[in-house]
């Protein structure tokens, strides 16, 4: 996709009347650093970039609108979101139609075919961040990574997120503009980091997860910037019944973990993002992609393919399996 093209289609929607703002990725101010964009006017949109650093899913600021009561004799603003999504991105925006978070016509859904996004982990970890800002696009077959004058080519293999190795759904599940044309889609393969735990057992598998979320500091990053976590009331913040205690302990870390997997059990994209937001680095995207690929092998769901689908959570088959009934 043409950098200039963005630009330009970005432009246009928020230069449309019926459109608030856009969206969208724009250069950090330092290193890798890429930040959220919120562009009000078509001048903004020269801002706008979408590249190999564009991990976050901006689908999260969708339900994070503020909707504050309309004063006496005023309109209310109607106008719509427009919102710039990967293929993951995407899957949270058919999800959120799907369980009604957000209403069709208040979101415009500008589709970006996407090959796959570094891992910021590792890149920093290979090639250290410096102050000055560095660009990273996309080659043939991996990455070019172009730092002042130095230009640096590095392998798909060595960079890409662990997601995107697994991602069936890079290009766009649903939108009202397509930026360039759908990049090649790949089968499904098997998710080495979950079979990996799978093949422990029970003791080793307990042992492991004890030593994971003894780590968590509840710092609620994950529950944050999730694109399906937004309840208004969530659990974890009420006092009245205390659901969670606020204690940081294993014990109550396990609570508040296991409770929001199953609460996103048939419902999590696997965009990643809560993974890569963790401080702690807990591998969250193993436990939400085990439950995934449970729902999807067990009941034939996956969520946010279908903007049209029942949720899974709210609905069922006759021939839904119930071995587990007692
Ligand atoms: S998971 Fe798929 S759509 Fe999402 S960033 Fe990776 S390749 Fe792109
Ligand atoms: S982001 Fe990590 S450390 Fe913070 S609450 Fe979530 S699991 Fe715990
Ligand atoms: S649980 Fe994590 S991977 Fe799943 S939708 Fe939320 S942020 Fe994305």
């Amino acid at each position: 996709m043409e950098l200039e093209q963005l630009q330009k289609t970005a432009a246009e929607v928020a230069d449309r009347e019926d459109v608030k703002y856009v969206i969208g990725w724009k250069k950090g101010s330092y290193g890798y650093r890429v930040a959220p964009g919120f562009i009000e006017d078509a001048a903004g949109a020269a801002e706008l970039i979408f590249s190999p650093l564009c991990t976050a899913n901006l689908a999260t600021y969708l339900t994070l609108v503020e909707k504050l009561p309309v004063p006496r004799g005023q309109e209310a603003d109607d106008r719509k979101v427009a919102v710039m999504v990967k293929g993951c991105d995407s899957r949270a925006v058919a999800q959120l139609l799907v369980e009604k978070g957000i209403g069709r016509e208040e979101v415009v859904v500008i589709g970006c075919p996407c090959p796959g996004v570094v891992d910021p982990e590792l890149l920093a970890e290979k090639y250290p961040e410096t102050e000055e800002t560095v660009e990273i696009k996309w080659t043939e077959d991996g990455f070019l990574l172009v730092r002042g004058e130095e230009e640096i080519e590095i392998s798909r293999d060595e960079l890409l997120a662990e997601k995107c190795r697994l991602c069936r759904y890079p290009n766009p599940v649903i939108s009202d503009v397509m930026l360039g044309e759908p990049v090649e889609t790949r089968e499904l393969v098997e998710d080495e980091g979950v079979a990996e735990i799978e093949n422990r057992d029970v003791d080793e598998r307990a042992a492991y997860w004890e030593e994971q979320f003894a780590k968590c500091v509840r710092c609620y990053s994950c529950r944050n910037v999730c694109p399906l976590c937004y309840c208004q009331d969530c659990i974890l913040d009420r006092l009245n019944p205390t659901w969670v205690n606020r204690a940081v302990n294993f014990s109550e870390n396990t609570a508040f973990n296991i409770a929001r997997a199953f609460h996103l059990a048939g419902r999590c994209i696997e965009c990643g993002e809560c993974e890569r937001v963790c401080p702690a680095n807990i591998p969250l995207g193993r436990l939400n992609r085990k439950l995934a690929r449970e729902v999807r092998d067990k009941y034939g769901f996956e969520p946010g393919v279908d903007p049209e689908a029942e949720p899974f959570q709210a609905s069922f088959k006759p021939d839904d399996p119930e071995d587990f009934i007692l």
